[in-house]
């Protein structure tokens, strides 16, 4: 894409460091400066990074944050409508990463308009790159929920997600959310990436059990990112196999409870379509 200002109206996403200033790119700079309009998530913010560069702005900066998203994305509209290249970028990494972003660039599509990016670091890849893990096939779950029953519900659908997952979560729970991960999945292998690109760059490595006792020793501070390792052959238990082992332990005169829960950790299976099949069975075979 020719990044000259007399190329026509678009948006252009330009993604900023996430630690490292180092990680701007010639051509970030290049639209920064060069750009009619530059949206901000947080213009303070993103002035400390304009000064770290020399870099002066031609107008003056504009916000675009989730409170004003709706009525900021009209503006940019506007904007690219006569002509202009508005440059968006949000405190760290790519707009629209768990930032804002998705919203103007929807509105600035559905008005027929163009979109591009610069594309640069983002926490998400840094953290997947290292990890360890495989990079084939992933999920970015954005940040968990705050309840610990939307946490649950999370922890639960993962139970069959056979791609590596990736989250991002605060200091402050860590240690709460992996101790509940390390109940659920304990064998699973996950990579604790803190602080990527900074000076106290860490990626804690080993199984959820090891790893949640880590975390439970001592504080992890700083920007964190969660990779963990999806369910691979264990989510592809066959009904049949689930059957079997109910069948066996119903037979052995366990209770439902207790079958069910044996089933779902020995065989990595989800807890609510196990107990709807061992309810199931009891009635087909009067176990
Ligand atoms: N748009 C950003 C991106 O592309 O990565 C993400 C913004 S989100 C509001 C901020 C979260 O990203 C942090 O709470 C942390 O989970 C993660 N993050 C950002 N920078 C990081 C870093 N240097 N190391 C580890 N995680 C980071």
């Amino acid at each position: 894409m020719n990044d000259t200002p007399s190329t026509g109206g678009r948006l252009v996403l330009v993604a900023t460091p996430i630690g490292n200033l180092g990680d701007l790119s010639r051509r970030a700079l290049t639209l920064l400066e060069t750009a009619d309009a530059v949206y901000c998530e947080d213009t303070r913010h993103s002035r400390t990074l304009f000064s770290a560069h020399g870099v002066t702005p031609r107008h003056r900066l504009m916000a675009l944050h989730e409170h004003n998203e709706n009525a900021a994305s009209a503006q940019v509209i506007e904007r690219v409508t006569r002509g202009e290249l508005v440059v968006l970028i949000s405190d760290a990494g790519t707009p629209g990463i768990s930032d804002p972003g998705a919203r103007v660039v929807a509105a600035v599509i559905d008005a027929g308009l163009v979109v591009s990016s610069a594309p640069g670091p983002t926490a998400m890849i840094a953290a997947l790159s290292i990890s360890g893990l495989p990079t084939e096939r992933f999920v970015m779950e954005g940040f968990l929920g705050r309840k610990a029953g939307e946490r649950a519900a999370s922890y639960e659908a993962w139970r069959r997600e056979e791609r590596t997952i990736i989250f991002y979560e605060s200091p402050q729970r860590l240690a709460t959310s992996l101790g509940e991960l390390a109940r659920v999945f304990p064998a699973r292998r996950v990579a604790v990436a803190r602080e990527l690109t900074k000076l106290h760059e860490e990626v804690l490595r080993g199984t959820l059990a090891d790893v949640a006792v880590m975390v439970a020793q001592r504080p992890v501070l700083g920007e964190i990112v969660v990779v963990l390792e999806g369910a691979g052959e264990r989510a592809r238990v066959s009904d049949d196999v689930v059957a079997a082992a109910l069948r066996e332990g119903l037979a052995r005169g366990l209770s439902l409870r207790d079958v069910v829960a044996r089933t779902v950790d020995e065989l990595g299976v989800a807890h609510r379509e196990t107990y709807a099949m061992a309810l199931r069975l009891r009635v087909d075979d009067g176990a």
